[in-house]
């Protein structure tokens, strides 16, 4: 079987090109390169660029201010920006609750908060998880309780990613306690200023403060805040799951980190041969890029099935899974190329006299730190044991 992209296809991956060439700010680009962490103010930037171009929100419908891309352009899309060193999109704004609200969304909530995620004026983060319920998700216990022309939420979400930067949240709250798990949850949307609202840092193993606790204590949300019916909202949360899930798989992400990881084992040496001629080295790096090249096959397979009208089931459940082992398997090599330059570089935690300069190369900042974060990726989004059972029900009908 062979999968080419077609001549406009090709004409379209050269205009992604000249774009992202001219429109990429360098100090983006090499941040991402380097894998530091992005400022809120450097992910908003490119945002804007994005939207002012017209491609930030490559999955809504064109009236809504869409791209009407295929899905072979977004993949193409994404597939460049990941190569010419653009950030990933911080996606619970424009790729998770958008598409709920463009769904199951009034006209008023469409024309509220639409416009404000295309010109980046809303930061959203995601209030699904609770201590007590991740992979079960049905067992959340965030009550919402209505008192007039409002609710009132008593409870507590964690880990939510960059909600120290979100000036909105969307929630799954349970509005009936009585009601079988799935039938009781109701979609809210909420401002993080309301009163009653508090973020708690929570800093992972690579340092970096990424993820919250977000306690809610009487707060007030409008009812008008609410999507979908009351009671309905497993429908909402099972809609954005879907659309979370997609693109998660981080082929163009993984390629331009073996390309680095190629290019800094050039530069490193061994018993004064360059790291890159080590036959077990070679080997290990051959091994992740058979697997990467086996996966953007199975991608593209899924994206011409897709094209054809079909509609993706348990695959990208496995492309999740062995998107994210590569991306686990190539942080553990630049590790290991790096040696003990690798180790772990925490700025909070060096001493106060230290200037920030490096003792190695600039590449060597940030590895550490990144192998640490990427264990998150076995994690999030559903977990890959839970995506394992996914596709043992739906595949292989265990
Ligand atoms: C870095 C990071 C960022 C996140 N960001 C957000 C966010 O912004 N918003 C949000 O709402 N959530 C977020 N999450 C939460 C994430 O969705 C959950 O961590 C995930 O769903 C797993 O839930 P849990 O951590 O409660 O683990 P648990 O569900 O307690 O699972 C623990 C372990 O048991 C396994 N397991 C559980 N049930 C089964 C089963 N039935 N069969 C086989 N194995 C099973 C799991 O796979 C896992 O290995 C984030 C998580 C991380 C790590």
């Amino acid at each position: 079987m062979i999968i080419r992209y077609t001549v406009e296809e090709l004409a379209f991956r050269d205009e992604v090109r000249a774009f992202l060439q001219q429109a990429l700010p360098a100090d983006i680009a090499a941040s991402v390169r380097l894998g530091k962490h992005l400022s809120k103010e450097q992910h908003q930037r490119w945002q804007r660029i994005l939207s002012k171009k017209g491609w930030y929100a490559a999955n809504w419908p064109v009236e809504q201010g869409g791209t009407g891309w295929t899905v072979v352009q977004k993949h193409i899309f994404q597939e460049e920006c990941a190569a010419f060193g653009a950030p990933r999109l911080i996606s619970f704004g424009v790729n998770m609750v958008a598409p709920v609200i463009i769904k199951f969304g009034t006209e008023q909530q469409k024309a509220e908060y639409l416009p404000r995620i295309l010109s980046g004026e809303d930061w959203w983060c995601q209030g699904y998880s609770e201590p007590g319920a991740g992979s079960d998700l049905a067992s959340l216990k965030t009550r919402a309780v209505r008192d007039g022309d409002h609710y009132v939420v008593n409870g507590q979400k964690t880990w939510t990613t960059l909600g120290q930067y979100a000036n909105r949240i969307f929630c799954l709250v349970r509005t009936d306690p009585d009601a079988r798990p799935q039938q009781g949850i109701t979609f809210l949307l909420i401002d993080m200023d309301s009163p009653g609202i508090s973020v708690r840092p929570i800093i992972t193993l690579d340092g970096e403060h990424e993820v919250n606790e977000v306690f809610f204590d009487n707060v007030r949300v409008p009812v008008e805040n609410r999507v979908g019916d009351e009671n309905r909202g497993w429908t909402c949360a099972k809609y954005l799951l879907t659309h979370e899930r997609t693109g998660q798989a981080g082929i163009g992400i993984s390629k331009a980190a073996l390309a680095h990881l190629k290019q800094v084992a050039a530069q490193e040496s061994c018993n004064g041969r360059p790291l890159i001629e080590d036959p077990l080295l070679r080997a290990q790096i051959a091994d992740v890029e058979m697997q990467l090249m086996a996966i953007e096959m199975s991608t593209l397979r899924i994206l011409a099935a897709a094209q054809a009208g079909g509609v993706p089931g348990a695959e990208s459940s496995i492309l999740k899974i062995k998107g994210s082992e590569i991306r686990q398997a190539i942080s553990h090599l630049m590790r290991k190329v790096l040696g003990p330059h690798a180790l772990p570089f925490i700025e909070a935690e060096l001493d106060p006299a230290f200037a920030g300069e490096l003792r190695h190369a600039d590449y060597s900042s940030a590895p550490a730190s990144e192998y640490f974060n990427l264990r998150k990726l076995s994690i999030y989004g559903g977990s890959n044991e839970i995506q394992k059972n996914i596709i043992a029900k739906m595949m292989l009908e265990l």
